[in-house]
């Protein structure tokens, strides 16, 4: 797990680095254009953490959690803007939940608890609920689409696929939503027609994590 979420932050840091103008042009779309940049910064301040080297910790899943803890401080300190906090918080949320699963639980399990984890932090802090267009458009039909595979019996490649697949779906569902929390709540209707960009960086973190889990 622990070599799967370095793999995972590292490549997150690559994508989100190719992907910044995109998602910085959505958010200029319906925000004030500084999304694709705040994350680049955000990860490439989690690539430079890992290159430091890795905590030290009585088991992986110890060492993983605080891993990602500390990617969602670096988050909240770097990003700035609303996703700096919602996805740091979620970070720390998510790596306290790795950290505390029982030894003997499977990794997919695990993996949906940490998800869950970090929706509950992005909702306590920006109090958004389904189809307000954000970020949780994509995070929470990916936490559902992932239950239903696992308890489908799937394994945790098809967990994960499942997950990132519903992301990207989510995503691409907030186009038509008018957005009622964050910046682009200021547009009201005019808000329509866009995709969210925290929905979009959402989606990719996923995905990238589908590919990280199922290359090794
Ligand atoms: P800012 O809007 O402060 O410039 P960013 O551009 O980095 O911050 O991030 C904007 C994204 O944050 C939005 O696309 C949306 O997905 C997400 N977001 C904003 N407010 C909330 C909220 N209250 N709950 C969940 N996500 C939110
Ligand atoms: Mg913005």
């Amino acid at each position: 797990m622990l070599e799967a979420l370095e793999r995972w932050l590292r490549l997150s840091a690559e994508r989100i680095h190719d992907q910044s103008d995109a998602l910085t042009a959505l958010d200029r779309a319906i925000g004030d254009g500084d999304h694709g940049l705040n994350m680049d910064r955000g990860f490439a301040a989690i690539t430079a953490q890992l290159d430091a080297g890795l905590p030290d910790g009585e088991t992986d899943r110890v060492r993983a959690g605080a891993v990602l803890r500390t990617a969602g401080r670096t988050l909240i300190s770097t990003v700035g803007g609303a996703a700096g906090p919602l996805y740091g918080t979620a970070f720390m949320r998510a790596g306290g939940a790795i950290a505390a699963a029982d030894v003997d639980e499977d990794p997919a399990p695990v993996l949906l608890t940490a998800l869950q984890a970090g929706i509950g932090g992005i909702v306590a802090l920006g109090k958004a609920t389904p189809g307000e267009k954000t970020m949780l458009d994509a995070l929470i039909p990916a936490q559902t689409a992932g239950v239903a595979a696992l308890d489908g019996g799937g394994t945790i490649e098809a967990v994960i696929r499942a997950v990132a697949d519903a992301a990207e779906a989510g995503a691409v569902a907030t186009i038509p939503l008018v957005a009622t929390k964050g910046r682009a709540s200021y547009l009201g209707e005019r808000s329509i027609g866009h995709q969210d960009p925290g929905a979009t960086s959402s989606a990719l973190l996923l995905r990238t994590l589908a590919d990280s889990v199922t290359t090794g």
